[in-house]
């Protein structure tokens, strides 16, 4: 490893890296360059690393090695081991570690100012601060955010007296620390009290957030973890770290916009840590009774249908049902019958979670569609088939004011002339409210694991 790289040789090795993430952004925004999108990532991944090794001011190569190879094994096992069900906690676990970098990189930064003077000194303090506070925040958001999607926390919001005036305070009080750490040329008291603060502020800001509104946490953390990585490259001097860093961040908070405006919420009142959802659930509501069906008498259903509309959510993916899915699929479609999925923006629990099931078992794309592509075709459909989905069929959304998921647009599946519902017991979905879909008089439960259900409809078929 003698090999020490000229500098234009590595900036030149940067700007490639930043080029292919950037194609590497826009395969993935399809899902038929996905792959091609993942490839450009990984490239440009190891243009990246191998350039930053090169750099003549890495002195010490072999510990970034080791690092690298502990990490990379950890990586790989993770990558391995992980259930799709399960990628939410971990991509929520890797925004952690990126705020937990971004402190320990701004400390670092703080610690050893390289002889920085002047009106650099105080541009350098700023990005410390800035660094370290959003770092902070990323990494014990990340860790609620962990919690709740594993079930470890609750996953109903967090209701403290005053919470908003406490994050106003936070964030005012951190400000305040931000001006005086830089007029002192640095200040360790200052560093550490705003330390503390910015943890319990990205505590509480996550915890306050409740069930039905996660999906917009994660992409938030995820572009909170693109500034802190951004913050860190101002820190560091790494032009490529910023241009990843802002890319992250800016895809990370279009998303969270997209996201809310698909679930009817105010992007303002989501990342101000759930401002405005004071709801009152009823928990002791007299929902009437439920019909129950079997898989012989949803196949007969379905032969005798004309169009069928299939609605997946987070059961589907905790079943992987959807190999079963497709087979019934295949045979409902040589019998003439029309059959179209319904892709609710947050169904599962990764914004494209279901596009991706349905990929993964070759389901054609062209007969996978947006909520609002077919939301008004229910009427004329004679079956539905709600697999593992609830809070995003729930009609509450639209009938009930006070629902913690009033609002919030839902696939109208009740319009159609029959609906399936394939889940295992009457439990309320991932927003803990009880779905008064599941009691209509069109419905009926098939009650099981959702890929044994389908299993013994592809046998009847
Ligand atoms: P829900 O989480 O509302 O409901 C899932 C349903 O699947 C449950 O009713 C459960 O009922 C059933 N189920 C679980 N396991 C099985 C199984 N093995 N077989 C059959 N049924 C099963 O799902 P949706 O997809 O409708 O909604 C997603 C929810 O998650 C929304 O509230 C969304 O806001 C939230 N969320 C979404 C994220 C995203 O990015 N997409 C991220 C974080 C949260 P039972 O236990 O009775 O079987």
């Amino acid at each position: 490893m003698n090999f020490i790289a000229d500098m234009s040789l590595i900036n030149g090795a940067y700007f490639v890296s930043a080029l292919l993430f950037i194609f590497s952004l826009i395969g993935l925004s399809k899902q038929e360059s996905a792959e091609n999108g993942v490839l450009y990532g990984i490239v440009g991944m190891t243009i990246a690393l191998a350039a930053t090794i090169a750099n003549p001011a890495v002195s010490n190569i072999q510990t970034i090695l080791i690092a690298m190879v502990i990490g990379g094994s950890i990586g790989t096992w993770l990558a391995v081991k992980v259930e799709m069900t399960q990628m939410p906690e971990l991509v929520a676990m890797l925004h952690s570690f990126v705020g937990l970098a971004a402190v320990a990189v701004g400390y670092n930064s703080y610690f050893d100012l390289h002889g920085v003077e002047g009106m650099m000194l105080n541009i350098h303090l700023v990005e410390v601060f800035l660094g370290v506070f959003i770092g902070a925040v990323t990494f014990t958001g990340s860790v609620v955010a962990f919690g709740k999607l594993n079930g470890f926390l609750n996953s109903k919001s967090l209701m403290l007296p005053h919470r908003h005036k406490l994050n106003l305070l936070a964030g005012v009080v951190s400000f305040g620390l931000m001006i005086y750490f830089v007029k002192q040329g640095g200040d360790d008291q200052s560093l550490y009290i705003m330390t503390g603060i910015a943890l319990l502020f990205g505590w509480h800001l996550v915890a306050s957030i409740g069930g039905a509104d996660m999906p917009v946490v994660v992409s938030m953390l995820n572009s909170y973890s693109g500034w802190a990585a951004a913050a860190a490259g101002f820190m560091l001097g790494n032009d490529l770290l910023i241009i990843t860093g802002a890319l992250v961040g800016s895809s990370g908070a279009i998303l969270s916009y997209i996201m809310c405006k698909a679930m009817n919420r105010s992007f303002i009142s989501v990342i101000a840590g759930g401002f405005g959802t004071t709801t009152v659930v009823s928990e002791d509501q007299d929902y009437g009774e439920h019909t129950e069906t079997n898989a012989e008498d949803v196949a007969d259903m379905l032969s005798n249908a004309k169009s069928v509309i299939i609605t997946p959510g987070y059961g589907m993916a905790v079943a992987q049902a959807q190999y079963p899915v497709y087979e019934m699929t295949k045979k409902l479609r040589d019998k003439g019958i029309e059959v179209r999925f319904g892709i609710h923006p947050v169904a599962g629990r990764l914004p494209g979670h279901m596009n991706v099931l349905l990929a993964e078992a070759k389901v054609p794309y062209d007969i996978v569609l947006e909520m609002d592509e077919l939301n008004d075709d229910f009427p004329e459909t004679d079956v539905v088939l709600v697999i593992g989905a609830n809070d995003t069929v729930n009609p509450s959304a639209m009938e009930d004011p006070n629902s913690p998921i009033a609002g919030m647009p839902v696939l109208k599946v009740w319009n159609a002339k029959q609906v399936i519902a394939f889940k295992r017991s009457m439990n309320p979905g991932y927003a803990g409210v009880q779905n008064p879909l599941f009691f209509k008089d069109n419905t009926s439960m098939l009650f099981g694991d959702a890929k044994a259900s389908v299993d013994n409809i592809v046998k009847a078929l």
